[in-house]
């Protein structure tokens, strides 16, 4: 494949690839009794562990380039930290990253921009974090974007199953603008890319949609009423993470919906990035509940969208005019809602 960005797609599939090891490691440690005392201690470990090993390799290859990333080190440079400092670092070194603590904490660190600039990183290095928990879908999403465009998207996706390797192998996707998104089992490196596309459906009434697990941040009773609206009789498939994204630039589902759950919230740039560009280059369409280009010139949240919608293209308009048509955030039809 030839295209402008190859060392920099060489070193974000790399980066991902490393990171997702730490990440198994951990989610493999949790056991169901951490869960029941509601531990969020391994996905904190996994979340800190991820952002150094990505955050170590863009250092090496792209100093100069700013990382708008999700985590900070502050909290484990405190003396109250220090234990878990120790656990970061043993789980960067079960991956392949030997460091001491304080490099692990200047990587970490290193993901702390939070201005736009002309061109910068952004990463999640651990999306859907109670998907990790539940040992269910999480995904590591790494995107570059240069002068406000999306250029590589990568979403390693580790509990994701590829056609043909054993269950849970893992997927890890990528995409570059105007050079298609590609997907591989993620622990193969050697194993042929395969490109992905979205599905050809075109009836809204035969989509399938995918959504939030969590109410919280994506609301299933406004998607309910959609779904009755374009008389979509599936049962909404309910994921956490970018996972989403893979869904639908593969053609598992036709359609992704965020609906915000209260007016106001700001998506976070690295909740999107890796997977619209996933999405577009499978053939795929984007764009908030208003039917906006996502706009990553306002640092770290998509300061001037609301939700997304994500789908194979087919019905893109009708399936916006539906969700306005019931959005409880409107005056119209306010009182359906709390
Ligand atoms: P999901 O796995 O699709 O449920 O999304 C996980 C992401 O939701 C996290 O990475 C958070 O950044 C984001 N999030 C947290 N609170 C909200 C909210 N109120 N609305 C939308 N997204 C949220
Ligand atoms: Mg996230």
């Amino acid at each position: 494949m030839t295209h402008p960005f190859p060392q920099e797609l060489q070193s974000a599939l790399q980066a991902v690839r490393q990171a997702a090891i730490a990440c198994r490691s951990v989610q493999s440690s949790i056991t169901t009794e951490s869960l029941a005392k509601k531990d969020k201690s391994p996905v904190t470990v996994a979340d800190f562990a991820s952002q150094a090993i990505i955050c170590r390799q863009l250092q090496l290859d792209f100093p100069n380039d700013p990382v708008i990333g999700e985590e900070g080190a502050a909290e484990l440079r405190l003396p109250s930290g220090q234990q878990f400092l120790a656990q970061v670092v043993r789980e960067c070194a079960a991956a392949g990253v030997e460091a001491t603590t304080l490099q692990v904490c200047d990587w970490i660190d290193r993901g702390g921009a939070s201005k736009y600039s002309p061109r910068f990183w952004t990463l999640d290095p651990i999306d859907g974090t109670k998907g990790f928990l539940r040992k269910e879908q999480y995904a590591i999403s790494l995107a570059l974007i240069v002068n406000g465009q999306i250029e590589i998207g990568v979403l390693g996706c580790p509990n994701m199953p590829f056609e043909g390797q054993p269950e849970e192998c893992g997927v890890l996707a990528w995409a570059v603008r105007g050079h298609g998104a590609w997907m591989q089992p993620l622990s193969q490196p050697d194993f042929s890319s395969v490109p992905i596309s979205v599905s050809k459906v075109s009836k809204t009434a035969e989509m399938r949609f995918c959504e939030s697990v969590e109410s919280g941040h994506s609301s299933h009773d406004w998607s309910g009423l959609i779904a009755t609206e374009l008389r979509i009789s599936l049962e909404p498939v309910r994921m956490d993470s970018q996972c989403k994204y893979l869904a639908v630039a593969r053609g598992d589902a036709d359609l992704y919906l965020r609906l915000p759950t209260r007016k106001g919230y700001q998506e976070k740039i690295w909740d999107h990035a890796g997977g619209i560009l996933v999405v577009q280059e499978a053939g795929g369409h984007v764009t908030d509940i208003n039917g906006k280009a996502p706009d990553f010139t306002h640092g770290s949240s998509l300061a001037v969208n609301e939700g997304m919608v994500v789908t194979n293209s087919n019905a893109h308009e009708a399936i916006v005019s539906a969700i306005r048509k019931h959005s409880p955030h409107s005056d119209e039809t306010a009182p359906q809602h709390s």
